[in-house]
């Protein structure tokens, strides 16, 4: 018999964590019960809140639930490799706590692998409950990812999906420190199918992500994936080099010809202002690859497990 793991990493989910728990029950696992062995692996994710014990109590009443948690919060991208380094199944779900991933939608991912695909993946039909702007930032990054770099992150793809065992093993080959999900899963290939997934309100609780996390998180995407922005002081210098000896032999032609100028005041500082900010533009795209090296030399461990209950 095959086995399914269900990863939930979960942070501060104590409203909504049993209802999650029943769903998944009753939409889920009582139907594939009959072919397929199972098991739940929650990730808590340094929860300050009851989640912890909540999650005890639910393991005490069914023992295919298992806990990993973790010394603190590390962040969903730690806990989703914590879930694929220790769980056991041949088939992997990946999916948030809060219900936005609808649980039946799993019987179509079996469909889906059945078929003989190596993923299933959900992609966001709409952005129904989301504001226009986020909408609009969000379409523009994943134009950026796309055309900054090889990997192809499609438009509205989420971490609710389901891998065979061998991608699995595949994405845990990457062993780097800023984890980018989405562009790993893309990264590593596979013959996947999308299935589209209408967007769910949040059961209950709260969104851990605000405006700024977005923006860094869309940042830190195009940083892991591509060396783009790299390039762009090479561009922007070329693009200023031009114009500047265009300006040297317009003045050197005006000074022949009609004597010398008083140089302008405005024209100066307006361009010394100028170079001045691509410079600095320039270093600081630096130093975001810079910082990145420096964490990834360091080859901290991704996260930390506190309490292991099997
Ligand atoms: N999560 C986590 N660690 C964090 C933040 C979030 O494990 O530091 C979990 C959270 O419990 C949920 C999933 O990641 O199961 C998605 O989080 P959230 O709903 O806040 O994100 P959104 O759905 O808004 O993208
Ligand atoms: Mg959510």
């Amino acid at each position: 018999m095959q086995k399914i793991s269900i990863i939930v990493p979960c942070y501060n989910e104590e409203e909504v964590i049993e209802l999650f728990n029943e769903e998944i029950h009753n939409k889920v696992i009582e139907k594939i019960k009959n072919e397929f062995e199972y098991e739940v692996l929650f990730i808590d994710d340094g929860s300050k809140d009851k989640t912890l014990s909540k999650l005890k109590e639910m393991k005490k009443k069914d023992e295919n639930i298992r806990i990993i948690s973790f010394s603190r919060n590390f962040g969903k991208e730690s806990a989703m490799y914590a879930g694929l380094e220790n769980c056991q199944g041949d088939l992997v779900v990946i999916m948030d706590a809060d219900l936005q991933h609808p649980p039946e939608k799993i019987l179509e991912m079996i469909e889906g692998i059945k078929e003989g695909f190596d993923v299933v993946t959900t992609v966001r039909k709409d952005r129904k409950g989301e504001s226009k702007i986020r909408n609009l930032l969000s379409r523009q990054f994943y134009r950026i990812m796309h055309g900054s770099s090889k990997v192809e992150v499609k438009q509205g793809a989420q971490d609710f999906r389901m891998m065979k065992r061998q991608v699995v093993d595949a994405i845990l080959e990457l062993k780097e420190y800023n984890r980018f999900s989405k562009g790993i899963f893309s990264w590593v290939g596979f013959d996947t199918k999308y299935i589209e997934v209408t967007n769910h309100e949040r059961a209950a609780g709260k969104s851990k992500w605000n405006f700024f996390s977005l923006f860094r998180y869309a940042k830190e995407g195009i940083i892991s994936f591509s060396t783009m922005p790299l390039k762009i002081s090479i561009i922007a210098g070329l693009i200023i080099s031009a114009i500047a000896i265009i300006l040297g032999i317009q003045v050197l032609i005006q000074t022949l010809y009609q004597g010398q100028d008083v140089p302008g005041y405005a024209s100066t500082i307006i361009s010394v202002l100028f170079i001045g900010g691509v410079q600095l533009i320039s270093i600081g795209i630096l130093s975001e690859y810079i910082a990145k090296m420096y964490m990834e030399i360091k080859n901290r461990p991704k996260y930390i497990i506190k309490d292991k209950i099997d």
